[in-house]
């Protein structure tokens, strides 16, 4: 008689713990494997995550599973580790973090094609193209320490690399990278990046480094196809080099050795809907569960990570120097808009900090944080405003194609050429987005090449690279766009960098709201100055007073971080505290409110028979953007002294919230950043 055999499968099931099914005679399955398993009615791929002779359920009524997909090798110990920590700290099913993380390929049932599509996935069908190796600098002091600190170290290692733009980190990771494949030929390399359209140069420059080796990548403007071709290079171990955004975190990788998170602030890292993961965090706790160095790169590092580089945890390895020697600082200049005219949003001097550099054939920067021709439209008359008939806000106008559009749900309708309350003929823009500027730009100065780039303008595939190359080859003198311009673009001739409307940021409640302003402005900071020229930057502010432009005058990180630690600690507040934000939306506020009313009572029973009595349920609010997408949105804050009492806390409340019959959708968001 031979024995039973059982495995647990994790499915994307919301809040499901893996499932108990019988393997069919003469199979052997194995961890780490995904098999097709009925599910109620349907079936679904899963992953096997355990094998046993024993099942806690009757064996009788247990069910076979239907198909085991034995061609593709097991995931290895390590990203099993990871996806189950990922889901017991983020409250989901580990199906839901395993599967709904693997490309579609692998996680959709097999069609009758399916052996020859994973074969003709394995088909290197690499375009060659043409890469130049090229010849790597001879490093500099800081940078050879940096290297060294990291490929001699053994084991988990988290390291913060620290400098401004331009102080030579990509630099410093491509000699680790080197360093880690020639010690060990077999080794896996994964470099997360924010956004991987903004930052082909960095690419090219990996291809280049690495012409000999098999880089691949993984992002969303991949097909499906591509994005399963490079899992399956890096799981098979074909690959060595994975370059992606967040999503790469979750690939396997059987011989992961190194660890890279370029731009580690990035906000881009944490994932806005689904699973609200932060692909840092996991970062760091997959080379922790490897055993590797992982090394997160920034001019600004978070926060979060500032603190762990104060408190020890991390260890910060800093560039202080600008690698090239003729690369200079910029000096900055505040110019206050109510002291200074200004003339269609320009203060005087910034006009003239534009003619001058102009007249000198130098390049000019000028940032706006706002696309869109203006953010709103209204009547002189009676006063209507173009206000969103689905959210709480203004929808923007665009003059390009006529249209109103809203930035938060999509809504767009062809712009009146009446108010629609009292008839009245002159609709006026208030404020002024990208579009604007160039308009203005163009106005004073006819003869400037002027491009704009923001996301209005680069929709197309490639249009962001060839603006970039434009601006690269000369071919531009001003321009103008949102952050995007800034992200690590290593632009030669700019001098001059202008900076409209930070204001916003600054006069805004978020906590984090100073954070993001001191990275956007030194990341800005960052583009003039490369080559040589002397370097000046003109932020137009009402602000001008605040400590965050003294830190940014001395382009000084720590000197902003430090201060706004003490002060976050004296207040107990983030990093110093952690958080959970549950939130809830339903077609009336009410609905909403009334939902985390309940949930917050769950809450201070749980709360209740935890020790000491730490955690904190605030009460729930509606959200500052209350209405988005005909959905009134409200949320509830949950606050405890460590990572680890919120997660006892959290596991129990989520228990209890599944529990609860109501048609209010509602999500968790374990470490929120926007609260
Ligand atoms: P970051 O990533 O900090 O912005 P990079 O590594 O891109 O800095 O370096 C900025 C510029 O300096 C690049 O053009 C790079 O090729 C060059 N560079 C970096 N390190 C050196 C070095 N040791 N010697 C010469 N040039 C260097
Ligand atoms: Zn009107
Ligand atoms: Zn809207």
């Amino acid at each position: 008689m031979s024995l039973d055999l059982f495995v647990k499968v994790a499915v994307d099931v919301p809040g499901l713990a893996p499932l108990s099914y019988k393997v069919p005679n003469g199979e052997e399955p194995v961890v780490g494997m995904r098999c097709v398993v009925p599910v109620g009615r349907r079936e679904m791929v899963g992953m096997i995550v355990e094998v046993s002779q024993h099942c806690e359920y009757d064996p009788s009524k247990v069910k076979p599973y239907r198909q085991l997909l034995s061609e593709v090798s097991p995931v290895n110990d390590e990203w099993l580790a990871m996806t189950r920590f990922a889901a017991e700290y983020y409250q989901h099913g580990w199906g839901e973090v395993a599967m709904a993380n693997l490309p579609s390929f692998f996680r959709a049932k097999p069609r009758p094609q399916y052996l020859k599509s994973l074969e003709r996935l394995r088909e290197s069908k690499r375009v060659k193209v043409s890469v130049k190796p090229d010849t790597p600098p001879v490093l500099n002091d800081e940078q050879q320490e940096a290297v060294k600190a990291v490929v001699d170290h053994k084991g988990f290692g988290p390291f913060v690399l620290h400098g401004v733009t331009g102080s030579g980190k990509t630099e410093v990771y491509l000699h680790i990278m080197a360093e880690v494949l020639s010690r060990n030929p077999n080794a896996q390399i994964l470099f997360l990046v924010p956004e991987i359209n903004l930052t082909p140069q960095l690419q090219g420059r990996i291809l280049r480094r690495f012409a000999d080796r098999v880089v691949v990548s993984l992002h969303s403007g991949l097909s499906a196809g591509e994005r399963a071709r490079s899992w399956l290079a890096m799981h098979e171990c074909r690959a060595q080099i994975l370059v992606g955004t967040r999503m790469a975190v979750f690939a396997n990788i059987p011989h992961l050795d190194l660890i890279i998170v370029d731009e580690e602030h990035d906000l881009s890292y944490k994932a806005g809907d689904g699973i609200r993961y932060s692909a840092r965090d996991l970062a760091v706790k997959r080379a922790h569960l490897a055993k590797i160095p992982i090394v997160l790169g920034s001019a600004t590092p978070s926060i979060e990570s500032w603190a762990k580089v104060q408190s020890g945890t991390y260890r910060v390895l800093t560039l202080r120097e600008r690698a090239i020697k003729t690369a200079v600082m910029p000096t900055l200049e505040l110019v206050d808009p109510r002291v200074d005219k200004t003339h269609k949003g320009l203060c005087s001097r910034v006009i003239k900090a534009v003619e001058q550099a102009l007249s000198r054939k130098e390049q000019v920067i000028v940032f706006l944080n706002r696309r869109g021709y203006a953010p709103v439209l209204t009547c002189p008359s009676c006063g209507w405003l173009s206000t969103c008939p689905h959210c709480s806000t203004y929808s923007v106008y665009h003059k390009s194609n006529g249209r109103l559009i809203c930035h938060h749900c999509g809504w767009s309708a062809p712009v009146m050429h009446h108010c629609p309350d009292c008839g009245n003929a002159d609709l006026a823009p208030v404020g002024a987005g990208t579009q604007r500027l160039e308009e203005t730009l163009s106005q004073l100065w006819p003869e400037a090449r002027i491009l704009r780039i923001d996301r209005d303008t680069t929709q197309r595939k490639d249009s962001a690279q060839k603006a970039f190359d434009a601006v690269h080859a000369g071919e531009v003198d001003i321009l103008v766009g949102t952050q995007m311009v800034a992200k690590g673009h290593d632009f030669q001739r700019v001098s001059t960098v202008i900076v409209l409307n930070v204001d916003s940021q600054l006069a805004s409640a978020n906590p984090r709201s100073q954070e993001r302003a001191f990275a956007n402005l030194m990341q800005v900071s960052g583009r003039a100055g490369r080559a040589g020229l002397s370097a000046k930057i003109l932020v137009q502010t009402r602000f001008g007073d605040r400590p965050i432009f003294d830190a940014l005058a001395r382009q000084s990180y720590e000197m902003f971080a430090d201060a706004l630690l003490k002060e976050r600690r004296n207040e107990g507040a983030v990093p110093f505290v952690s958080q959970a934000l549950l939130m809830a939306d339903a077609p009336h506020i009410n609905q909403s409110l009334e939902f985390l009313q309940h949930a917050a009572h769950l809450g201070e029973r749980i709360a209740e028979t935890m020790p000491e009595r730490e955690i904190v349920v605030f009460d729930p609010i509606p959200m500052a953007l209350m209405r988005v997408a005909d959905k009134e949105r409200a949320q509830l804050l949950i606050e405890a002294p460590s990572k680890a009492s919120l997660n006892v806390f959290l596991r129990q409340w989520y228990r209890a919230l599944l529990e609860v019959k109501t048609n209010v959708h509602w999500v968790v968001e374990v470490d929120p950043m926007d609260v």
